[in-house]
């Protein structure tokens, strides 16, 4: 049988897991596990360190407050999903987090590993780009505009640590997302956001990466009811294509769960 050996690491301090990450080339952080550690089984990744940083306790909070939420980055979506001060704030988010996976998904998986990872059909991708957050990490703040640059892939570079993301509370928001039965994570989901100077819409799990649908945006901003996206359709021809649903069917699902996120939303 072929072994494949790694060293184990738990770092305790957002300083030691950045030490341990220079010194060990393709070393790779560990939160929650539940992709890099499935990953490592079926022998798609094979890193010679694993750092551990799901005990790391500055990492590890909810706090409202300056008309944000901020939460670090290895609070897991159980956390979230039950936080009376996020359900308050912006419970489209809190909500969000209950629909991920399932209760050991939730009690393992963290914010920081779900956008790190930006798997295209992961659910936090749509809160953090439509709420226009800010991520966080051990040497910079990055707009969400700018983090999601494709399909598994993010501006975050070599030795970065995602620290903490910061959600604008919106006046009114929700998420909709149609979700795989056997892995629930999004064939579509969609998130809607009113600020004051704005609606921003995203949409995840129907594409290669998670997107802003302008039109949508636009068509809010005058008139907040489900009927002024009923008839906005995204381009079908950028839709991901699967044995779960053709693009199609994805692209109808956008529109579906936009609908439904405005009329909850509004
Ligand atoms: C059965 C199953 C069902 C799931 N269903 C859903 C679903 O419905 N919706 C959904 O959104 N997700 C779903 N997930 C994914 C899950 O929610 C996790 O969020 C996701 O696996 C990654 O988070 P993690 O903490 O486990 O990260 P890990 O697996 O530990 O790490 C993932 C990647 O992120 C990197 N990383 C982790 N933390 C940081 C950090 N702070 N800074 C920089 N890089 C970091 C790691 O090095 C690794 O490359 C599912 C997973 C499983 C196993």
């Amino acid at each position: 049988m072929i072994t494949y050996p790694f060293t184990y690491k738990r770092a305790k301090s957002v300083a030691e897991a950045e030490t341990l990450l220079k010194a060990t080339s393709e070393s790779k952080l560990l939160a929650g596990g539940q992709t890099l550690i499935a990953a490592m089984k079926m022998r798609l990744a094979n890193p010679p360190e694993l750092i551990d940083i799901s005990g790391i306790k500055e990492l590890n909070y909810i706090r409202v407050g300056g008309g944000q939420v901020a939460i670090g980055a290895a609070t897991i979506h159980y956390d979230v999903a039950t936080s009376a001060e996020v359900a308050k704030a912006i419970p489209a988010l809190a909500h969000l987090a209950g629909v991920i996976g399932d209760p050991a998904v939730r009690h393992k998986g963290t914010i920081g590993g779900s956008v790190a990872n930006n798997d295209p059909a992961a659910d936090y991708p749509a809160a953090v780009l439509a709420l226009g957050a800010t991520i966080k990490t051990n040497k910079r703040a990055i707009k969400a505009d700018d983090f999601f640059t494709g399909m598994f892939s993010t501006a975050l570079e070599d030795g970065e640590i995602i620290t903490e993301i910061a959600f604008p509370i919106p006046e009114k928001a929700a998420y909709k997302k149609f979700a795989n039965p056997a892995s629930r994570y999004a064939m579509a989901g969609v998130f809607v956001a009113k600020f004051k100077d704005g609606i921003r819409v995203a949409a995840t799990g129907a594409a290669p990466c998670v997107f802003r649908v302008p039109e949508m945006e636009a068509a809010l901003a005058k008139n907040f009811t489900p009927d002024a996206v009923a008839n906005i359709a995204v381009d079908a021809s950028n839709m991901n294509s699967d044995l779960h649903g053709s693009a199609e069917y994805r692209a109808n699902l956008v529109t579906v769960m936009a609908k439904r996120a405005v009329a909850e939303a509004a």
